[in-house]
């Protein structure tokens, strides 16, 4: 991978744009690039340094990335989504040894929220953080969807980023609320926080500053993946567009992401992709903007595994799918016979969701109705009749959300694609 068109091999201490970033150490790495922490030596402040592969593909797709991200910085700062998604603070071109290699600059972020979801994997996330994350994440989601024009297609776990002095802060705020647990979150969090956030160096403010935070308001991010979001209109290519061009016929997902487009097989990837993927993307029907809020209301973590046991799950959970979406997409008839049936799978037991909550999750009657309720218009089978983010941010099951007192959109929860280019069918225009 070290090699003519791949990685840059990135050396600690080296400097990047004429001296402007200095490389602390490595954050991680992708099928596209490293991501290295490193010092903005005209502010002082640490940034995370992403230096893409140099292949031309990587290269071309590193570029479109560039444009949706500059969108995400200019489309409308007043809008309260807008801090909620990762910004893109400096691009810039570095010649080395394999290449010209494009390279990324965005804020610092902390663990994911698969990270998260396993810190309390007996008990499942506090509900007044869920409610914090889901809030900012349908912020974030609205943001793109209505003044961007982007659709995320890959929102999971992995991709919703803490900001990392939150980290801390949830740690000492809830891990007290079981105290047979709090020994190992106290290792486990210690262990994670020296490789995720702090490393071996101090960082200086305004890092440390949030450390101190005493609530978690404004502080979680939506990562829009570099690579995954797609313009509702054109011009890089649609999911659907991907998988003519890999020509993977039955291939499971249209939302498949640029490396699988690349040829670049990650079964775990498409597996975690899997578990959020709506109906319609899975049948290959038409689908749009909305297929980000059904990931959304997917992301508490059910699993799943093929996409026939998936749907079978979808429909023991919600019901019966409409005609159109049994007959109408590119793999229908891979899953349902003509009748509408299920293929492969006769019995299914339904267990409506209220149920689910109340008898697997033990919450209380009144509980599992009122988490179904703000569920439910996120899980509309039909694309054109699921509710949009920015409306179920203003829920009545958000009210009073920690740290979010005031921050309201002025849309109607409930309303669906009024106002969003897409929302159902994704439009496409011509390059
Ligand atoms: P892939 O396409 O395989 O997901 P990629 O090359 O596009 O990979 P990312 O997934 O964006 O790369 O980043 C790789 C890793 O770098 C992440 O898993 C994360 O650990 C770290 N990372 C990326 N961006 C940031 C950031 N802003 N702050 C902190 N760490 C980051």
């Amino acid at each position: 991978d070290y090699c003519k068109g791949g990685y840059h091999p990135v050396q600690v201490g080296e400097e990047y744009n004429n001296g402007k970033y200095t490389v602390v150490r490595k954050l991680g790495w992708g099928h596209f690039s490293t991501v290295w922490l490193s010092r903005d030596n005209d502010t002082g402040k640490h940034v995370a340094l992403k230096v893409v592969r140099s292949a031309a593909h990587y290269t071309e797709t590193a570029l479109d990335e560039i444009k949706l991200l500059n969108k995400v910085v200019q489309a409308n700062i007043d809008h309260p989504g807008r801090k909620h998604v990762v910004s893109l603070l400096d691009s810039f071109n570095h010649k080395g040894p394999h290449g010209m290699h494009v390279c990324m600059v965005f804020e610092v972020l902390g663990e994911n929220l698969l990270g998260l979801i396993k810190r309390w994997n007996h008990r499942g996330i506090p509900m007044p953080l869920v409610k914090q994350i889901t809030k900012q994440v349908l912020l974030g989601l609205d943001y793109l969807h209505r003044e961007c024009g982007i659709i995320h297609t890959d929102l999971k776990p992995e991709n919703v980023l803490i900001e990392i002095g939150d980290v801390e802060q949830i740690v000492k705020t809830y891990v007290q609320e079981d105290p047979n647990k709090a020994k190992d979150e106290h290792r486990n969090g210690r262990r994670r926080r020296r490789t995720l956030i702090t490393g071996s160096q101090p960082l200086p403010s305004p890092l440390n500053a949030s450390f101190s935070q005493t609530d978690l308001s404004s502080l979680n991010k939506l990562m829009a993946e570099q690579g995954k979001p797609v313009p509702i209109t054109g011009p890089s290519p649609s999911p659907s567009q991907d998988v003519e061009m890999s020509g993977a016929a039955g291939a499971t997902s249209p939302t498949k992401s640029m490396k699988e487009s690349l040829g670049i097989s990650d079964e775990a990837a498409q597996k975690e992709r899997e578990k959020t993927a709506s109906p319609e993307v899975i049948l290959g029907a038409k689908w749009g903007a909305s297929t980000d809020v059904w990931s959304m209301a997917c992301m508490s973590g059910t699993k799943y595994g093929k996409d026939d046991d998936h749907i079978a799950q979808v429909i023991e959970l919600l019901g019966t799918f409409p005609k159109s979406l049994c007959v109408g997409g590119k793999w229908s008839q891979e899953i349902f016979n003509r009748k509408g049936e299920l293929r492969n799978i006769h019995r299914l037991r339904h267990w409506a969701l209220p149920d689910v909550l109340r008898e697997k999750y033990h919450f209380s009657i009144e509980e599992s109705k009122r988490i179904a309720e703000f569920l439910l218009p996120m899980l509309e089978l039909l694309p054109a009749d699921r509710a949009n983010a920015g409306g179920m941010a203003g829920h009545g099951f958000l009210d009073g959300t920690k740290g979010m007192d005031g921050v309201k959109l002025e849309i109607e929860p409930g309303t669906k694609g009024e106002g969003i280019d897409g929302w159902a069918t994704e439009i496409k225009k011509q390059r």
